[in-house]
């Protein structure tokens, strides 16, 4: 148990960061509430820590007033994927908007520390690289990724206001492409994708040449980094990359997914998506030195992990889509 137990209240707690993140922090000794409405996240995420004392969960939309009593909170809600975000995308901005006002709203009257879970999205499609904090980013704010990275930045801005008006505590971090076990399996997203397909013997779909690169860090390396992040001192308010900064193409991450899974999918070639970006890499220089952290499980140890994650799941039928279960 840590020295002070704190009440933590964490949004989006019933999605795949968001998950992790609740199991962590009770293990760390905390009292954790959850916040969530479901939208893409599901309890069966969370399913272990129900019967746990120290941990609560509420249906809520966060695009709503919340008034609970707590001394730090993890703003996390908001949909992730490309596909789910697009789903909605006026929900999606409302969220990332208003979501943002209420949480920091109830900050500032709990005095509490706040960290928001903003995105790579921010730097969009990036004429800089690796990309440092202070690259003000190439986002198109009228393309259908706008909703997503328009609302984020939109988001970004208020924590600092509140940050230099209200004197909040604040921590923003920027978390690049992060993979694991309890990623929607019909979420589009390309881990996810490539798995599920590789198990299932279907075609791997690559959109456009396959050249276009993310770098992927394993969940329980950016978990650590978020708890990093909001225990520094408080003026390291970050914006602060989080993120693997080894870089991989979609077309070796495909053919790595083939390799470790023994499958015989075909690859499969699709249209590149509208504003997809070309490349993208963190440098985690700021991260490595205000929190000394990086990230240390490879890509091969987290992809086994996650292909483990989806056969079990696949086993279980439980593949259904996240989309069609909100409706
Ligand atoms: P996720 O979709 O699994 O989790 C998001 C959670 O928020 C879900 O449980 C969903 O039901 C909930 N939610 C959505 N709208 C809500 C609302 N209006 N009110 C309450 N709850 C709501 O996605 P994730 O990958 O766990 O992402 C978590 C956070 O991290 C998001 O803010 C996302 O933008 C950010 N992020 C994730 C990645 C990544 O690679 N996973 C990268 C960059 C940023
Ligand atoms: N991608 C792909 N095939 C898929 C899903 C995604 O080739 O089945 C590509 C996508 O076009 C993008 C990259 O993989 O270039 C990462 O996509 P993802 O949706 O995972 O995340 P984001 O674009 O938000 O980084």
């Amino acid at each position: 148990m840590p020295a002070t137990r704190k009440r933590i209240l964490v949004t989006g707690g019933a999605g795949f960061l968001g998950s992790h993140l609740c199991e962590r922090l009770v293990s760390a000794g905390h009292d954790v509430l959850c916040v969530d409405n479901y939208f893409t996240g599901s309890k069966d995420n969370i399913a272990a820590l129900i019967p746990n004392p120290h941990f609560e969960l509420l249906r809520h939309d966060v695009c709503f007033p919340l008034y609970v009593e707590v001394d730090e909170i993890y703003n996390l809600a908001c949909p992730a994927s490309p596909i789910h975000y697009q789903h909605d995308p006026v929900q999606t901005t409302k969220t990332s908007v208003s979501g943002a006002i209420n949480m920091l709203g109830l900050a500032k009257r709990l005095r509490a520390k706040i960290f928001q879970s903003s995105t790579s999205e921010v730097y969009g499609d990036p004429s800089v690289h690796p990309q440092t904090e202070d690259y003000r980013g190439n986002v198109n704010p009228i393309g259908p990724r706008a909703c997503y990275d328009e609302g984020k930045r939109c988001a970004e801005t208020l924590f600092f206001d509140y940050h230099r008006q209200h004197k909040l505590r604040i921590r923003v971090a920027r978390i690049f492409n992060t993979y694991g076990p309890r990623m929607h399996p019909n979420d589009g997203r390309v881990v996810s994708n490539f798995i599920v397909q590789a198990l299932k013997g279907e075609s791997i779909t690559i959109y456009g040449d396959g050249k276009q690169t993310r770098a992927f860090c394993y969940v329980d390396d950016l978990i650590e980094g978020f708890m990093r992040l909001m225990g520094a001192a408080d003026d390291v308010t970050g914006p602060i990359n989080l993120g693997n900064p080894v870089e991989t193409t979609v077309g070796e991450l495909a053919q790595r997914i083939i390799e470790l899974t023994g499958s015989r999918s075909k690859i499969e070639r699709r249209p590149l998506p509208v504003d997809d970006p070309v490349q993208r890499c963190p440098d985690i220089a700021r991260a490595r030195s205000l929190l000394g952290w990086e990230p240390s499980v490879p890509l091969e140890t987290g992809l086994k992990r996650t292909i483990a994650y989806f056969d079990r799941l696949l086993a279980e039928g439980r593949a259904t889509s996240a989309i069609a279960a909100a409706k």
